[in-house]
């Protein structure tokens, strides 16, 4: 079994299980994989990250006093919506810089993006970082051709 940390195309971040990763690819594909926030079946793997330090764990290492009511530390399944909304704006807010980043290092080949993917990975065309456009059945092709191209996922609130 694999955990994949997942995210939809609106940014909602989820985790799901799966037998293999060919077994992802096989249900995503089919549109198996979907977003528990918003249903959407465009869902990608998230770009990892470490988990931040928080500021708790500077506490000391006892156990609290049962009567003492503390916010758990760790997120559970069944942890509030307080606690997935905070997650969820600082996977968000990681996955802006990583477009900053994407954007602003690589070339954007705007619509041409699988075509130069296809040139980079056959030698005709210098490898270096791209982004661009393309569409699921392009993106698909690319992975049944075993080219890599992780999607960003796009986020709501930078759409013009
Ligand atoms: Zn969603």
């Amino acid at each position: 079994m694999i955990r994949y940390a997942l995210a939809c195309e609106a940014g909602h971040a989820f985790e799901s299980w799966f037998r293999d990763s060919e077994s992802f690819d096989t249900q995503q594909k089919a549109g198996f994989v979907t977003c528990p926030a918003c249903g959407s079946a465009k869902v990608a793997k998230q770009i990892m990250a470490p988990n931040v330090a928080r500021t708790d764990r500077d506490r000391p290492a006892l156990p609290a006093p049962a009567e003492t009511a503390s916010p758990p530390v760790e997120p559970t399944p069944s942890a509030p919506v307080a606690l997935l909304t905070e997650r969820e704006a600082a996977f968000r807010e990681l996955l802006r810089a990583v477009r900053r980043h994407v954007v602003e290092t690589a070339e954007n080949v705007g619509p041409r993006f699988a075509e130069e993917a296809r040139r980079m990975h056959d030698g005709l065309s210098e490898f270096r970082a791209i982004y661009g456009e393309a569409t699921l059945e392009e993106a698909m092709a690319l992975a049944e051709e075993g080219i890599e191209a992780l999607p960003l996922p796009s986020l709501p609130d930078e759409h013009n």
